[in-house]
């Protein structure tokens, strides 16, 4: 996962160009753990367009996506951006460096970039973390955002007192959707296992409930219907989540868990496209109909300008990084080994530079 840059720069030139080879943690195949490679072979990119730029890793971290994707998750959808006409003969994403989600400086910029300079800590760093924590936010911040906002309708002026269920409160989402939620005035009940239970309080939830003992459901039948259910759990969550939800008054339940990339992959793209949406809508129309309520999938969407608000909300102390593992470079496969085992309390993180 993510990619170590250790170059020389060309004196010559202004602004400088960066060359030579980085260290990367590469697969040429896809599979279990060890299939991960080292290698300090790997070239450094060059920009290719006016509006990249290109970063010097400091620290990555680890979502459940990078261990699916390790093991081919994704893979038809990630040949379709590669080569959308199918035109390439030899097309081939190996050697393939997994990871998304990183902190870093800005190195080299393309000529149409006015927004990041060279120097800058990206994106932009939040000033009173290390690249350690900056880098457990983004992914689970950009996921949060798109899916509340876009499928749970909540936004910084319209949360005050809504009451949100999120599922899976413990976990690299979760610990931030609360917190989140929190600074914009919702009222959050969490479900957990009983050992994050003083985790997810610390961050801000209002009920929280230890799903691992007793009937959670019958727990959550007894309390005021929520506004907004946000799942990170999946699985028979949405069969007792949608009977939550405030009927007939645009209350809506919002899952991450979809089969979309399973069914892609499974399926192939149309059929596999088509197979989902035809599951999304029948979902969302019986739902609508049965009881007022709204049936959604939400999913990760990068917004810059959504994380230059979320800095901000890191810089006054409203939300908080929770990285519970740090690995260092060399140590890339016990990171996934420790993702893969599952019960997150927060998230992992691999110190690159
Ligand atoms: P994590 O692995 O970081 O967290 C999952 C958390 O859920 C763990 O803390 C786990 O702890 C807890 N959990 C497991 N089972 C239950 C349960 N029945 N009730 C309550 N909590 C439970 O995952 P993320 O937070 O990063 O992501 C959550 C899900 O969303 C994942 O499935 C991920 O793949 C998906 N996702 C989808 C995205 C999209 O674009 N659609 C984007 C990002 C994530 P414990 O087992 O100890 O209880």
């Amino acid at each position: 996962t993510g990619c170590r840059v250790c170059l020389t720069r060309n004196m010559s030139s202004s602004p400088p160009r960066l060359q030579g080879c980085m260290s990367a943690w590469i697969i040429d195949q896809y599979g279990s753990n060890g299939v991960l490679k080292y290698t300090e072979e790997t070239t450094v990119p060059t920009i290719s367009s006016a509006t990249e730029v290109m970063i010097k890793v400091h620290a990555v971290s680890l979502n459940p996506l990078d261990v699916a994707m390790r093991g081919g998750y994704g893979a038809k959808l990630l040949k379709l951006r590669r080569d959308p006409l199918s035109v390439m003969d030899n097309d081939t994403e190996f050697p393939l460096i997994l990871g998304r989600d990183l902190s870093g400086v800005v190195v080299d910029c393309g000529s149409g970039v006015t927004h990041f300079a060279l120097g800058d800590e990206v994106s932009h760093k939040p000033k009173v973390l290390s690249h350690i924590e900056a880098a457990s936010i983004p992914y689970v911040a950009n996921t949060s955002l798109s899916a509340l906002v876009n499928g749970g309708g909540l936004c910084r002026d319209s949360s005050s007192n809504k009451r949100v269920l999120i599922t899976g409160g413990s976990g690299g989402v979760g610990t931030f959707a609360i917190q989140l939620l929190k600074a914009w005035g919702a009222h959050v009940t969490v479900t957990c296992s009983q050992n994050a239970v003083g985790l997810v309080r610390g961050l801000g939830a209002d009920e929280v409930l230890d799903y691992t003992a007793g009937d959670v459901v019958e727990q959550l039948e007894m309390m005021e219907k929520f506004d907004v259910v946000f799942d990170g759990v999946g699985g028979d969550t949405e069969e007792w989540a949608m009977g939550l939800l405030k009927p007939w008054s645009g209350a809506k339940y919002v899952t991450l868990v979809t089969p979309l990339l399973l069914n892609t992959d499974s399926m192939g793209l149309l059929d596999g496209t088509l197979n989902a949406g035809f599951s999304l809508q029948s979902k969302a129309i019986q739902n609508l109909l049965s009881s007022g309520v709204f049936y959604r999938w939400g999913f990760y969407a990068p917004d810059g300008p959504a994380l230059d608000e979320v800095s901000k909300l890191v810089d006054a102390g409203k939300i908080l990084p929770v990285v519970e593992a740090q690995f260092s470079f060399t140590q890339v496969p016990q990171a996934f080994q420790k993702l893969e085992k599952g019960h997150a309390r927060g998230k992992t993180v691999v110190r690159v530079a």
